[in-house]
């Protein structure tokens, strides 16, 4: 850190800093921070742990001497606006897991996969009403929604068209040209009830895929069973699409071939056909029935076995483990149920704020009940990855290695104290609190993190 930053934190930072690296036992505290991957808010635990043996009970360690008396864990948050440290750790999961299922030859999971039929697909939400976007053309970026024919002002007396060439950057953007046109409701509907829609996709794909084979459906569960792991992501206005991978295989648990004659082609095809096809009527507050559906952007590409093709089982998985980090926190809502009175307190664009009422006002309807609990959601309330059961790994499986891992590294560290293999090992932890003590210990650990990145990068372009 020089001193130009440093001047630029309050003085009671300054403080903090000083008195940390002041202290005796700072290296040890660096080292936890580094051990705990530079989480933002890790927990801090106080505790010990004690051998017990024959010869009696003896401490073989215990926070009692670490800085502050406590031991700091990751909080393993999955969201990179709340902990980027272990928001990666996060992802890099999320992509074994996803790329045991595209690729095989890990985790269970065979190479053989890699001749199964499998396709990239994005499901997305349809309009509600024309918002900012950026666009290209062939000669780059374009008008955001050019003058069609000749001007027309919508019935709010506001211009339809926006001829701006939006930056990515521009806050308009995801806005609607006009928020009064604007469908709130169908929109707030849509969040709510996607969880459904796409259980409805997986049905009426299974159901074209029979179909297309001559089967009853019966007869297809038999031959062939669709695999897919999902993930949730809001575009830029504040709607949910879904980004999955959807793999056939064969009856049974051991990742055998489907049974019917298809190739990825062929699924990418059906694909398209059961997602034009589902629709999910639902009632509105005010009595008119609304029918939801997904939106004709539809993306299918299939997924090259041989590594040959455009899209490599590689990229898919990095594709959707990169979403899977991504949460409604970028509209600035926070992580926690709230309350339009709460959300006008914060600084939040217009757009987010009317979606905000919207779904407060849907929550007070008998058919919408418990969408109060979701508004910091935009009114999403399912999972934002999930995956059909025989996919892959789980995460579970995944951390649980890690954690043996981390646990044998550990040992080595202790193993001079550890006398004999009928020692008994007891541990007593408490909560101690979350986060760091101070604004200056965030600080360090940032910069800490930064620096760390830095080496990783020299150590890279070295090799
Ligand atoms: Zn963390
Ligand atoms: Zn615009
Ligand atoms: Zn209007």
């Amino acid at each position: 850190m020089n001193p130009t930053t440093v001047a630029a934190f309050p003085a009671r930072t300054v403080d903090d800093i000083v008195n940390r690296a002041g202290r005796s036992d700072f290296d040890r505290w660096a080292e936890q921070v580094t051990r705990c991957g530079h989480c933002s808010h890790p927990v801090r635990l106080r505790g010990r742990v004690e051998h017990r043996s024959v010869t009696g009970r003896r401490v073989a360690y215990s926070t009692d001497g670490e800085p502050d008396r406590v031991l700091l864990i990751r909080c393993g948050n999955r969201r990179a606006a709340v902990c980027p440290s272990c928001s990666w750790e996060y992802a890099g999961d999320m992509w074994q897991l996803l790329y045991a299922g595209a690729a095989g030859g890990r985790k269970g999971v065979p190479e053989t996969i890699r001749s199964h039929p499998l396709v990239f697909a994005t499901l997305t939400a349809p309009g509600f009403g024309p918002v900012h976007t950026t666009r290209a053309d062939r000669c780059g970026p374009a008008r955001c929604r050019p003058v069609q024919g000749k001007p027309r002002l919508c019935a709010h007396g506001r211009p339809t068209w926006c001829t701006a060439i939006h930056r990515e950057d521009d806050p308009r953007l995801g806005q609607p040209i006009c928020p009064d046109c604007y469908d709130y409701s169908g929109h707030i509907a849509f969040n709510w009830h996607a969880p459904e829609l796409w259980r409805r996709f997986t049905i009426t794909l299974r159901r074209t895929l029979a179909r297309q084979n001559g089967l009853t459906a019966a007869e297809f569960a038999r031959r062939c069973r669709v695999s897919f792991v999902k993930v949730a992501e809001f575009q830029r206005r504040g709607v949910v699409h879904f980004h999955a991978l959807i793999r056939l295989d064969g009856p049974g648990d051991e990742y055998q071939p489907p049974q019917i004659s298809i190739d990825a082609a062929g699924l990418a095809d059906a694909i398209r056909q059961a997602t034009a096809q589902v629709r999910l009527t639902v009632e509105m507050p005010d009595g008119h029935e609304l029918i939801l559906r997904f939106g004709t952007q539809l993306d299918t590409q299939t997924v090259n076995g041989d590594s040959t093709g455009e899209l490599t089982p590689e990229h898919a998985a990095r594709y959707i483990a990169k979403y899977a980090t991504k949460s409604a926190e970028d509209f600035g809502l926070g992580e926690r149920r709230t309350t339009p009175e709460a959300v006008a307190l914060l600084d939040v664009c217009d757009h987010v704020d009317r979606l905000v009422r919207t779904a407060w006002q849907l929550g007070e309807h008998p058919a919408y009940e418990g969408l109060r609990r979701w508004v910091h959601m935009l009114g999403f309330r399912g999972h934002f990855a999930s995956k059909s059961r025989r996919y892959s790994t789980t995460l579970g499986a995944i951390r649980a290695e890690r954690r043996i891992y981390r646990q044998r590294q550990a040992a080595k560290d202790v193993r001079e104290l550890i006398d004999e293999e009928t020692t008994l090992i007891v541990s007593h932890w408490q909560f101690a609190g979350v986060g760091y003590l101070t604004a200056g210990d965030s600080v360090l650990a940032l910069s800490a993190a930064a620096r760390a990145r830095e080496q990783r990068k020299a150590a890279r372009d070295a090799a």
